[in-house]
């Protein structure tokens, strides 16, 4: 089919999106990306379309809203909006993490849920897609205010998930620590300890490699996207966003391999420091970022390297760029400057870090792109791992853990290549990732009849 009858397709098919979406920017952002992936696919394979696994995949199977009130040091009551959005069981129970921040909306979370269902098909473990959170802000907040916080969304929360049902994890703003007041709290309610949150503390369930799970799988699905092109990450020059859970593993990973970073951020601005950031100075990144709770420009004053505030670090020169910080935080103009710059391979720690424009600027120049849904599922890969151990009851060793993560962004690899490559060899990750993610959860849709 013609490109423009499929334009016309997409564009038909996201009317009625917006349509019944309105003001879900990111959402249809989300939509948009992979309908334009999978659109040519379905009119190879009809059966799609009289199923109608488009109009399905696209409506949640379930939106939860609800209040959250709390009392913070003051002794004050705080209201906060909470949401869980089951979006598709077809392949296993809903997973997928809580976001803590204060731009947290429904369209927001809606796009991140649609997103985990094809990363966690891609992952080829059995679980579904679901994403949730609310608009509360940790930052500035005391541990007393945070516990009070997690203690009261869960007591709502906690009758919508379990774990053959729903097992959220954490995401921006939701790290060791909330975990462990929400698991606390989900407990003492339901009277019962099962494996219903991932990313739970070494001592009660969790798994080794979990913290380090995302950063390190982009790292592994980065080198592999490397190795098509006979490089590796030796000698070379990272830009890295972000300073948070992903950010810091990805650092870690990429020092492993013999590469250089040599940026990080937060939503105040961004460091350079040209002589790369070692294990030295990300150890007092990840006391800075999860004792201390500080922010990003003292590294800049404890190490004496650049710190520009309010920017993002896209204008650095480097030859691979790992967003992992937010969604949209590379626009085309940037893009441009990246591949200008002579970066050749941009791999996504983060949800959407780039936008649409940024993305057709990497693919019109042919370099290596590795979207978010392939590249950060290690995530939610090394969760399905914590599922099973729960499950077993068994715990398994770091170096069992990691062996299986590595296999997982291989396979992964694999199944953008096999639904990515184009006729002159070019690998577009975008369609690799949507069609490949695609296929076993409409194909699962199908086999339940119109649920
Ligand atoms: P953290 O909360 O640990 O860190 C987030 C980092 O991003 C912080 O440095 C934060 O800065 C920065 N940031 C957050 N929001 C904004 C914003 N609006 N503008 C600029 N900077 C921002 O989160 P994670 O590291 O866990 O998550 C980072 C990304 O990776 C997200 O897109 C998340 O969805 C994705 N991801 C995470 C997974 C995980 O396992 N944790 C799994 C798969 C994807 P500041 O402190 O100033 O807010």
């Amino acid at each position: 089919m013609k490109n423009e009858a499929i334009e016309q397709k997409v564009n038909k098919f996201m009317a009625t999106i917006v349509a019944k979406n309105p003001s879900e920017l990111e959402f249809h952002q989300a939509v948009r990306e992979v309908i334009e992936s999978i659109i040519p696919f379905m009119e190879e394979h009809p059966i799609y379309y009289s199923e109608r696994i488009l109009e399905r995949i696209t409506e949640p199977e379930r939106v939860l809203m609800f209040r959250v009130p709390w009392i913070d040091d003051k002794g004050e009551i705080q209201v906060n909006r909470g949401f869980r959005i089951e979006m598709n069981s077809a392949i296993g129970p809903y997973k997928g993490g809580l976001r803590f921040h204060p731009t947290v909306n429904l369209g927001i979370l809606k796009f991140l849920a649609f997103e985990q269902v094809f990363k966690n098909s891609l992952t080829t473990l059995p679980m579904g897609g679901g994403k949730g959170g609310s608009d509360f802000d940790p930052k500035g907040k005391s541990d007393k205010e945070v516990m009070r916080f997690c203690q009261s969304f869960m007591t709502e929360l906690c009758r919508h998930i379990g774990p053959d049902t729903d097992v959220p994890a954490g995401d921006i703003g939701v790290g060791g620590r909330e975990i462990g007041y929400m698991f606390g709290q989900y407990k003492r309610i339901r009277n019962e300890f099962t494996g219903v949150l991932t990313g739970k503390g070494r001592l009660w369930g969790g798994s080794l490699i979990r913290p380090e799970a995302t950063g390190y799988g982009n790292v592994y699905f980065a080198q592999e996207m490397l190795k098509t092109r006979g490089e590796s990450f030796k000698g070379k020059v990272v830009t890295v966003s972000g300073s948070g859970n992903v950010a810091q593993y990805t650092v870690e990973k990429v020092n492993e391999f013999g590469g250089k970073c040599v940026t990080l951020s937060d939503s105040e601005g961004f460091i350079y420091d040209a002589k790369g950031i070692d294990a030295e100075k990300l150890k007092f990144v990840m006391y800075l970022k999860n004792e201390k709770r500080g922010r990003i420009k003292e590294y800049a004053d404890k190490f004496g390297c650049d710190y520009f505030p309010n920017e993002r670090p896209w204008g650095i020169k480097c030859d691979v760029a790992l967003p992992s910080a937010t969604q949209n935080e590379i626009n085309g103009e940037e893009a441009k400057i990246l591949v200008k710059n002579g970066c050749y391979c941009v791999s996504e720690g983060a949800n959407m870090p780039s936008t649409p424009e940024a993305v057709e600027v990497y693919i019109k120049n042919k370099i290596l792109f590795g979207p978010g849904k392939a590249a950060n599922a290690g995530g939610v890969a090394t969760s399905g791992l914590e599922m099973s151990q729960n499950s077993l009851r068994l715990s398994w060793t770091r170096e069992e853990v990691d062996a299986r993560l590595h296999q997982i962004m291989k396979d992964i690899h694999e199944t953008c290549k096999k639904y990515g490559t184009k006729e002159d060899g070019y690998i577009n990750y975008v369609d690799g990732a949507n069609v490949g993610g695609f296929v076993k959860v409409a194909n699962s849709m199908i086999d339940q009849g119109a649920v």
